[in-house]
């Protein structure tokens, strides 16, 4: 029986150790906080998740939220005017083919951990350093490092020809809330981009009280979606969320009259720089150890694919190791599977860091042309499901008018 080790209890790891466990593996997750921590902790994540990553939850069959949660059924997506208050330049909105969802990790990881422990894993809490590194280098085939944004996984190299960034991009703040107003016909995700200030997305979700929505903003550092510091307590917290909300889209302040905080810990701010990181650590033994999910790639939230290409990565991963079968763990196996990974997460990478920088010209034209092209907007909303659909034409001007004018073409032969 082959013995792996991973050290990390959240969105990337804990769906390989539940599935590598369920195929006779012996499995110890290491993770720094007990179930109840997570469960009465502060939120970390709006984790939306799309159709491809909620297939491999449903595959290893942990999906026990799926009828319980809200499903977010299309993207919407507005630019307020720059220069009529209150008016949009471009909105449109399209129904994603399968819907997606957001769990509140804090009602997800507790849960799998404890049945990961339930069904016989070994997990065990304790924060891991280098020393426990050593250890489980030691007694186990495989490390497979998944500390998220932990400190720990600042170990491994940062990949500069994969990071474009060395700075955070925008300043991060999450309000969970109760008592808004559903978008008409169906849910979305409501994205709105505010040119210069920042974003502000929403959608629905299932946090410890029930249903709730996820307000997501990303202000641009230093401008004015960038005092949360200022805000001392949750409810000025909110306080400031809903004034932003109210000075840039008022279409979205009707739908936050009665909002409410969901619990004092429903709120976050931070920032961190979006980073890739090389995949394999060498111990000063000389062991080794695999990286996975945010502590490889930690892509900013704006595209909200963290969780998804952590899931993506994690399912990798999983069959990776199947296919091993009793072979040694590695380090030219670990670039590989890495790299079969990055095949597809390259695109996720590339997309979000190029909406980081102020939007080009041939983007909000696209973004523009959507409102027009029904087949347009449905593909830019699918394409959070799997961003490579947007490549290569999203990346250069040329190729983006070349596609519009021939779904222009097909709309006037299908008219
Ligand atoms: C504001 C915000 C909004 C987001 N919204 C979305 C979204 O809408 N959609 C989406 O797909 N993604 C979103 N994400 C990203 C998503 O949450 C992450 O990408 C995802 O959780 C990564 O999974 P992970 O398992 O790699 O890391 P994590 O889920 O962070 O798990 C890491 C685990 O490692 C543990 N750990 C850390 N250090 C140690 C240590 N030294 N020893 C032991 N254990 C340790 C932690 O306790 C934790 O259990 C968002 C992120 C942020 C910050």
């Amino acid at each position: 029986m082959r013995r792996i080790a991973i050290v990390g209890g959240g969105q990337a790891g804990m769906p390989l150790a539940l599935g590598l466990l369920d195929k006779g593996y012996d499995v110890t997750v290491a993770t720094n906080r007990t179930p109840d921590d997570v469960k009465n902790g502060r939120v970390m994540s709006s984790q939306c998740m799309f159709d491809i990553s909620l297939q491999f939850e449903r595959d290893l069959g942990i999906n026990f939220w799926e009828d319980k949660c809200p499903p977010v059924e299309g993207i919407g997506f507005t630019v307020p005017h720059p220069e009529k208050a209150g008016e949009k330049a471009i909105t449109w909105r399209s129904r994603l083919d399968n819907y997606a969802q957001a769990v509140d990790q804090r009602i997800k990881m507790p849960y799998w951990l404890e049945l990961f422990a339930a069904r016989g894993g070994n997990l065990l809490i304790e924060d891991v350093g280098v020393a426990e590194l050593e250890r489980l280098a030691e007694t186990h085939d495989l490390v497979i490092l998944a500390g998220g944004k932990g400190e720990i996984v600042k170990l491994l190299e940062r990949d500069a020809s994969r990071s474009p960034y060395d700075k955070p991009q925008r300043a991060l703040a999450l309000t969970y809330v109760h008592g808004m107003l559903p978008t008409p016909e169906f849910s979305q995700v409501s994205f709105n981009l505010i040119p210069g200030v920042g974003e502000y997305f929403v959608f629905p979700s299932l946090t410890n009280s029930g249903d709730c929505h996820i307000m997501v903003f990303e202000g641009v550092p230093g401008g004015p979606m960038d005092q949360w510091g200022e805000a001392r307590t949750p409810q000025e917290h909110l306080a400031y969320s809903k004034k932003i909300i109210d000075t840039y889209l008022p279409w979205e302040a009707e739908r936050c009259r009665h909002i409410e905080l969901t619990d004092e810990n429903g709120i976050l701010a931070g920032r961190f720089a979006p980073t890739v990181r090389k995949p394999v650590l060498t111990l000063p033994s000389g062991k080794i150890v695999f990286g996975l999910g945010d502590a490889l790639v930690t892509n900013d939230p704006l595209t909200g694919q963290g969780s998804n290409n952590a899931t993506k990565a994690s399912k990798v991963y999983y069959d990776a190791i199947l296919a091993r079968g009793d072979k040694p763990y590695t380090a030219e196996w670990m670039n590989d599977t890495f790299e079969q990974f990055w095949k597809y997460g390259r695109h996720v990478v590339e997309w979000t860091n190029a909406l980081l920088a102020p939007p080009e010209p041939h983007v909000l034209n696209v973004l523009g042309a959507a409102q027009q092209l029904p087949t347009l907007a449905h593909t830019v909303a699918n394409a959070f499901n799997y961003p490579p659909v947007l490549a290569p034409w999203w990346h250069d001007a040329h190729a983006c008018d070349t596609y519009i004018q021939s779904l222009m073409q097909e709309e006037v032969r299908a008219s």
